[in-house]
């Protein structure tokens, strides 16, 4: 078991059955929630690494009182007050970045490269929510002489209490997006996180605290969709954003705006990446592996299905294939180039949709399903798989793997790439590899996904971008991180003021 030392840290309790036990926190007191225990799992060696309770309806009733409480207060505080902690939180998830790293990649099965990259990406989103004055200013601007006597002015406030859900596959990110924007704005929090990796952000919480930011200010919420529902329906929760997959997206959408509630939910994908014949092959290969097997391929940013212009194709199979096979498959706290799968039914799944693939028709070109890792035999693993000869027709094309498998089609024009690739009905990410400016230009003006990219494998913004897909990879309408954050976290009243003259 390669955890961090759980001692001391009020997010675990290490004395308990089953490694270390996440607690719920509510204003500031951990404590177990009162529905069923599940265990929770290293994927990579497949031994229980801890326990998570899962929240009822009441666990949740209790948080949103606890938040509800705190924002009275935090939210009168000025902005400037309410930023300083966020910069005490930057620096305590930086000093604790590698035993942060090391958790995440232990009850994930990423890679320990892989996870402290992604806690840079969440780190980023506190810096740029410590520029909360300056980003409340936006649409904010007085008009002196709106009317005859009259300035006018737009004024963010803060809307009360705010609830994210999030998914497995990025755990020390994902609640970042959201947790530094909702507080700076004013708001109290509440993260319910995956149930399958819930240690990172019960950590992510207690350094929350440790920083400064008020008990009841941020709290957590374990379990699962019993606690999503109750979140949803709560009346005293003003928002909710949502990651994970497009089925329960949907689900969370419509429930939680039934209630009145705003909500960002984010979903699945299927991104695409074409290869133009005048691209760097080689260079196109190495990214594109990289894009679709990081993180064993389950990341909604992943481009699994690869446009490849007719005259390139053969050539570029074949260094896809040379990628595949010098890809390390292993344990992800040692850092190999692909960790674990999250769960043996999930790897299962994964392997069917190339089973399938076959039988309507895919060439096999690299066989990843039949990987150990010597130490780790009960661990759950895949090697990059490469599938040839793959049409729009097939279910392999269509719908999303969350494995780490590459499916190659061939394309006749650039104009039938681009009409593919929009007949998705996702549209999270794509990304085009060439060396003609044209083709790029068309790109961006047609290519239909919320995060596109030229010569790069991932199309994944910066903090200071908002996140988020279209088509069915997103319901609601303002995204995740940056600007798009601010607006979804307040209201803009509009203050007029008149003041006759002599
Ligand atoms: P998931 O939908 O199974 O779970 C996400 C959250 O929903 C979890 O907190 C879970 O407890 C809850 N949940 C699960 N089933 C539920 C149900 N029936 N009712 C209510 N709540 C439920 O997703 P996952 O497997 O954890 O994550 C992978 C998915 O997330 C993929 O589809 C991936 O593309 C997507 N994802 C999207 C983005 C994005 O930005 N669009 C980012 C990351 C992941």
């Amino acid at each position: 078991m390669a955890l961090h030392d759980t001692t001391g840290d009020p997010a675990l309790d290490p004395t308990a059955e089953g490694g270390a036990t996440v607690h719920n926190c509510v204003a500031g007191e951990w404590r177990d929630p009162s529905g069923e225990r599940h265990p929770i799992t290293d994927p990579g060696t497949g031994e229980r690494v801890g326990t998570v309770g899962y929240s009822t309806a009441a666990d949740v009733d209790d948080a949103v009182a606890a938040a509800s409480e705190a924002f009275a207060d935090w939210s009168q505080r000025p902005v400037e007050e309410r930023i300083q902690p966020l910069f005490r939180y930057k620096a305590l998830l930086e000093e604790h970045q590698e035993d942060l790293a090391r958790t995440l990649a232990t009850e994930h099965g990423k890679t320990l490269s892989e996870a402290r990259g992604e806690l840079r990406r969440g780190i980023e989103n506190v810096e740029v929510a410590c520029g909360m004055p300056s980003l409340l200013k936006e649409g904010s601007g007085i008009v002196e002489g709106a009317a005859p006597d009259i300035d006018e002015a737009g004024v963010r406030q803060p809307l009360g209490v705010f609830a994210a859900i999030t998914p497995f596959n990025f755990p020390g990110m994902i609640p970042l997006w959201f947790l530094p924007h909702a507080v700076a704005t004013g708001n109290a929090f509440i993260l319910k996180p995956s149930e399958r990796d819930p240690i990172t952000p019960a950590r992510l919480v207690a350094l929350a605290h440790e920083a400064g930011i008020p008990e009841g200010v941020v709290n957590l919420v374990n379990g699962g969709p019993e606690s999503v529902n109750a979140i949803c329906d709560h009346e005293a929760i003003a928002g909710v954003s949502f990651v994970g997959s497009t089925g329960v997206a949907r689900h969370v959408y419509e429930r939680a705006a039934a209630a009145g509630k705003r909500v960002q939910a984010q979903g699945g994908a299927k991104n695409h990446v074409i290869v133009s014949d005048s691209a760097a092959l080689d260079f196109a290969a190495e990214k594109t592996v990289s894009s679709a097997c990081a993180c064993a391929g389950e990341r909604c940013l992943a481009n699994d299905v690869v446009l490849t212009m007719d005259a390139v194709y053969d050539e570029f199979a074949e260094a896809v294939v040379a990628e595949a096979e010098a890809a390390e498959v292993g344990y992800g706290p040692d850092d190999p180039d692909v960790g674990a799968l999250i769960t043996s039914e999930h790897r299962d799944e994964v392997a069917g949709y190339v089973e399938r693939a076959i039988e309507e028709g895919a060439e096999l070109l690299r066989d990843g399903r039949d990987v150990t890792v010597p130490g780790h035999e009960d661990g759950i693993y895949m090697g990059p798989t490469v599938l040839g000869g793959v049409t729009p027709d097939m279910e392999i094309a269509r719908e999303e793997i969350f494995g780490p498998v590459v499916a190659l089609s061939r394309v006749e024009s650039f104009d039938e790439a681009i009409e593919t690739l929009n007949a998705s009905e996702y549209g999270n990410a794509a990304s085009l590899f060439t060396e003609r400016g044209r083709e790029a230009q068309q790109f961006r003006r047609e290519a239909e996904a919320g995060n596109l990219a030229v010569n790069a494998g991932t199309a994944a913004p910066m903090a200071f971008y908002h996140f988020g897909g279209q088509k069915a990879s997103f319901f609601g309408d303002l995204h995740a991180q940056a600007d798009d954050a601010v607006r979804f976290y307040t209201d803009q009243t509009v203050y007029i003021e008149r003041w006759p003259g002599e």
